[in-house]
């Protein structure tokens, strides 16, 4: 008797599912992504109780176009790339067209949005997968993504969520990053009602440190700015006075988005070697642009992992430009002049 079964598309996009959306921030990541690919200038992310019963993501950006509403909820389907050949130049947050799919297939989705072009918008229901509504409303310009009552349909997920300031925590931390990262677009995020954080959207990635670090962060900081052949680092690091016992002020975003990368990590603690004491880490804000076919970020679903063509350029160009902006201000104690 055979035993092997095909499975059906709810049961598939479920399992897309566990890759992409963890938890309330996953989801807030995906279409906060979505909103600054549609070219927004202003994000609001909305939630209540840790995002588990509602995420509320409005954004001023492009809007979806009618006929593209029912494809934009299906699995692998995207307006970012159309060939294979695309993945090596990646220039949006998204491409993988995963996210709304998973996001549907455990949670109660509404969409309303409204291109430049149409006089009216559009509102769609979405739950378990299938569309429930699909009308004519009267709306601003933008996406509205509205997602309740996450993992309703999947208990098990739902159990391995923490507390709900815990959750909104990761939220919180999310939304400050992607503030750090896209200094030009101002976000606003709201907890149970309550503003936690609004950037201005004015470019000045100092601004934002302030907003979110506060006053003896910001006061404490060197600005770092150099070219290689071809990269560019721009941004802020911490004077060795603010570092901290973990690795939580250390962001660096590339082309835009936030990773984590072992080089780069590794060329920051080195760069800072001696200018801090063992287990202390530094604080960092800085951006690496470079040429998209140089990296590959499609390593993993979440995409918070790259892969560098010229991995020894990036450690170079980080490492040098902060040790020498650390030498610089001559900030180690002086003594061996004295001797
Ligand atoms: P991906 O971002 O990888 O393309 P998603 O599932 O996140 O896949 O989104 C599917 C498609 O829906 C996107 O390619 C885009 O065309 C459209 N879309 C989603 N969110 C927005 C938004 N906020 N504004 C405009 N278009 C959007
Ligand atoms: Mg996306």
């Amino acid at each position: 008797m055979a035993t092997i079964n095909v499975l059906d598309s709810e049961t598939i996009n479920k399992i897309a599912a566990g890759e992409v959306v963890e938890r309330p921030a996953s989801v807030v990541k995906e279409l906060v992504e979505n909103a600054i690919d549609a070219h927004a200038t202003a994000i609001t992310v909305e939630i209540k109780d840790g995002g588990t019963s509602l995420i509320r993501v409005t954004d001023n950006g492009s809007g979806i176009e009618k006929d593209d509403i029912p494809l934009a909820f299906l699995r692998h389907s995207t307006s970012k790339i159309r060939t294979a050949d695309d993945l090596y130049v990646i220039a949006s947050l998204g491409f993988r067209g995963e996210a709304l799919s998973s996001i549907a297939s455990v949670a109660q989705v509404e969409l309303v949005t409204k291109t430049a072009s149409d006089l009216t918008g559009i509102r769609c229901c979405v739950e378990g997968g299938k569309q429930t509504v699909l009308e004519e409303v009267g709306c601003p310009g933008g996406t509205t993504m509205i997602v309740r009552n996450l993992f309703y349909n999947t208990p098990a997920r739902r159990k391995f969520l923490k507390s709900d300031m815990t959750e909104a925590g990761y939220v919180n931390d999310l939304i400050m990053r992607l503030a750090l990262s896209h200094p030009e677009i101002s976000f606003k995020f709201i907890n149970n009602r309550q503003n936690k954080i609004h950037t201005a959207g004015n470019m000045q990635l100092k601004d934002i440190i302030y907003n979110i670090y506060g006053r003896d962060i910001t006061a404490n900081l060197l600005e770092v700015n150099r070219r290689s052949s071809t990269m560019e680092i721009s941004g802020y690091i911490g004077k060795p006075l603010i570092s901290r016992g973990n690795r939580a002020y250390e962001n660096y975003f590339i082309n835009g988005r936030y990773i984590k990368s072992p080089v780069i990590t590794k060329a920051i603690e080195e760069a800072y070697k001696n200018f801090v004491m063992v287990h202390k880490y530094p604080f960092t804000a800085f951006h690496l642009q470079m040429d998209t076919s140089l990296m590959d970020v499609n390593v993993h679903p979440t995409k918070m992992e790259v892969r560098f063509n010229q991995g020894e350029e990036v450690y170079q160009l980080v490492y040098r430009t902060i040790r020498e902006a650390l030498e610089g201000r001559n900030l180690i104690p002086d003594v061996t002049l004295e001797s």
